[in-house]
């Protein structure tokens, strides 16, 4: 009895003190996470550039997580912080990171400059997945520590900056991850489906939403296997890898986004997987 006891008392601890230490690490650079501490009171609201932004209770403080947008400038930034009708800001620093560049030559032309007709499916396409990723769910606990959700090379960076048959596009907004097509793509985090479809550039697609603003993607898919509005568990397959979309061969495109910021998503994973993730200051 006695030993159960301390056996249940052991495991409480070490749930309790694992949600103390589940920050996401501090990482503040374009495409990257700002964790700004606020106190010991939750507040009203925080917002960055007029979005609204996650916070989290850790060690009985509050937090903000905040998602950096690639396109940022490095330099002084500021959180809003509305409480009891207050505002005040919280200034905080993004400091510079340089991304490598690629070039990739796709087969497929029309992926690359699509055709006039193809414009009107990538409009309306753009549209389901900008509110897609601009979700807001009021969540209480929300899981910064996400499992891979396939197991494959890293085949593309986030951040890269891409040119298809020799033409600039926006940089690389996810980690691509290579993987025979068939295999199967677990949710990191538990969490809702909000949206899957078959769209132009992205082929069959899933976005799952772990509350307050922080939104997975996954692309390309073979084969999808949930449907909008099922919770998912953390490692619940959720489909296939394939080569759906603009690909140049199977692999999953796996996109994060906190506050409508793509941000890396390695920051969310351990630490081996946090390889060439340095600031300035810590190299
Ligand atoms: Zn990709």
């Amino acid at each position: 009895m006695i030993k159960r006891l301390t056996l249940t008392l052991l495991v409480l601890f070490i749930v309790t003190t694992s949600y103390a230490s589940s920050l996401p690490r501090h990482y503040p650079v374009p495409g990257g996470i700002a964790v700004i501490e606020l106190g010991s009171h939750r507040p009203d609201k925080v917002t960055f550039k007029k979005r609204k932004v996650l916070v989290t209770l850790s060690d009985k403080k509050w937090y903000a997580v905040v998602g950096i947008p690639l396109s940022s400038k490095a330099g002084k930034h500021k959180l809003i912080v509305t409480h009891q009708k207050q505002q005040k800001q919280i200034k905080f620093t993004v400091n510079k990171k340089q991304y490598q560049t690629q070039h990739l030559e796709i087969k497929n032309k029309r992926k690359v400059n699509p055709y006039a007709k193809d414009m009107d499916r990538i409009i309306k396409e753009k549209k389901i997945i900008g509110s897609a990723l601009k979700a807001w769910t009021e969540a209480h606990d929300v899981s910064f520590t996400f499992e891979l959700p396939v197991q494959g090379r890293f085949s593309s960076p986030f951040g890269l900056r891409r040119f298809f048959n020799g033409q600039a596009r926006r940089p690389h907004s996810g980690l691509d991850i290579a993987a025979p097509e068939g295999t199967p793509i677990l949710a990191p985090a538990e969490g809702t489906i909000i949206n899957t479809g078959d769209y132009f550039f992205n082929g069959n697609t899933v976005f799952i939403d772990h509350g307050q603003g922080l939104i997975t993607m996954y692309c390309h898919l073979n084969r999808i296997s949930v449907k909008a509005g099922d919770t998912v568990k953390q490692g619940d397959s959720i489909g296939q890898v394939g080569m759906t979309g603009r690909v140049t061969g199977p692999h999953l495109h796996w996109s994060v986004s906190l506050n409508n910021a793509r941000v890396e998503p390695k920051l969310f994973l351990a630490k081996k997987y946090q390889n060439g993730l340095q600031l300035k200051q810590e190299e």
